[in-house]
């Protein structure tokens, strides 16, 4: 059992997933499909060559005559883009170059390191081997093949679609996310801050986890530590799909968004997980935005991003409500036991294994930013031994 009024990670996501849902649909054009969630079917247009095509630079014939020493009168030249209208008969071969339609009658390409050329004849170096050099019409795809979503478009997805002559491409739209930074200590990089302040880190983080996961983030001015700053924050945050807070989650007299969004009518689905960074973390709804409270430490914050915030995204985007997967690594130091938190260690993961670091302070950027994975104890772990399986995140 979690330490009483906390709840564990997995139902705190399934709390934020029942908050989301996949956003509408939009066409871009394909050059800008790259990274986008595909959410419908797309058709090939066409078959892919369309033509049977040669896959070398040699000359067309037909197979059965191709002996070594055979002669062959050139009758024409079939190029990519332009091929050659007639037909090979017997004793006749054509110039053919890569991507080249073949020409009726052929079916078979005589490679050119293989052919001697004088004038308009050729003869063979060798006998036609197995390989006829010809690409069938539709080898790669016929049309009517379909590419399914939901599948985040990657490279090799915006050539397919292009050979398939799809210039627009049916995609989720960007899910729209308000980050908002909370603290009276906090300014931004780059401005003077006075001598106890610090400089927001937070939201440029997350910012650049969730841009680069596919959500459109707008960053809020930074609010203080009062109810009237929050409150206009909030009301800058109209539009969003999503609103995310940053520190001022816990229970310190300075700590006031759980008083600010509930007179805000928030529906508050849970309050405080029983995770080790990340445990004053909130969700629940604010008129048709999802909201959640994220704690302000750094490592809390952006651990908390990895492991509920990404899974949430990726639902809006229609990639399903999956946890973010684990995988597993052999322990190459031993662990005390863990106490009643699942606890998100920062970790190096290699060759020799996994181990965390010494320092798991939730405020060091420094240990997060050298680590690449996240190694996971569950609640109660007992002492794990050197050789041990044990989950993690990568980074
Ligand atoms: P809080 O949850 O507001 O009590 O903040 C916990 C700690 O995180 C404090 O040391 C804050 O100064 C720090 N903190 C809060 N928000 C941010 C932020 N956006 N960027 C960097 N540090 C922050
Ligand atoms: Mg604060």
């Amino acid at each position: 059992m979690p330490p009483s009024g906390l709840i564990p990670v997995a139902e705190a996501l399934d709390n934020l997933f029942a908050l989301v849902d996949p956003v509408d649909v939009e066409w871009v054009p394909l050059d800008k499909a790259a990274g986008r969630v595909l959410a419908e079917p797309v058709v090939a247009r066409r078959d892919q060559p369309p033509f049977p095509a040669s896959s070398m630079d040699g000359y067309a014939l037909k197979g059965v005559e191709a002996m070594r020493d055979a002669q062959f009168r050139v009758i024409g030249e079939s190029a990519a883009g332009q091929r050659f209208d007639g037909r090979v008969g017997a004793g006749q071969c054509v110039r053919i170059f890569t991507g080249a339609p073949v020409p009726e009658g052929a079916d078979h390409v005589m490679i050119q390191e293989d052919v001697h050329r004088d004038g308009a004849l050729i003869s063979l170096l060798e006998d036609a081997g197995d390989k006829s050099n010809i690409r069938p019409a539709g080898t790669d795809f016929r049309a009517g093949t379909t590419i399914d979503p939901p599948r985040r478009l990657g490279p090799s997805d915006v050539a397919l679609l292009a050979a398939m002559n799809i210039a627009e491409v049916p995609v989720r739209r960007k899910p729209r996310i308000a980050l908002m930074s909370t603290g009276d200590e906090l300014v931004m990089p780059g401005d003077t801050p006075g001598p106890d302040q610090i400089i927001v880190s937070n939201t440029f983080g997350l910012k650049a986890m969730l841009e680069a996961a596919g959500a459109s983030v707008r960053v809020l001015p930074i609010a203080r530590d009062t109810k009237a700053s929050l409150i206009t924050a909030f009301s800058l945050a109209e539009g969003a799909d999503m609103v995310v807070t940053i520190g001022g989650a816990s229970v310190g007299d300075h700590d006031l968004v759980a008083g600010v969004t509930a007179d805000l009518g928030m529906d508050r689905s849970f309050y405080k997980v029983a995770m080790r960074p990340g445990k004053p973390l909130m969700g629940g709804r604010i008129g048709s935005a999802a909201m959640v409270g994220l704690p302000g430490n750094p490592v809390s914050a952006l651990v908390c991003g990895e492991v509920f915030l990404r899974p949430m995204l990726n639902k809006m985007l229609g990639l399903g409500a999956v946890p973010t997967p684990r995988r597993e690594a052999v322990l190459s130091q031993s662990l005390e036991p863990n106490g009643p938190r699942e606890h998100y260690m920062r970790a190096v993961v290699g060759p020799d294994g996994i181990h965390a670091f010494d320092r798991q302070d939730s405020s060091l950027l420094t240990v997060l930013t050298i680590a690449n994975a996240l190694l996971i104890r569950p609640p109660h772990d007992p002492a794990r031994e050197i050789g041990d399986t044990v989950p993690y995140l990568p980074l």
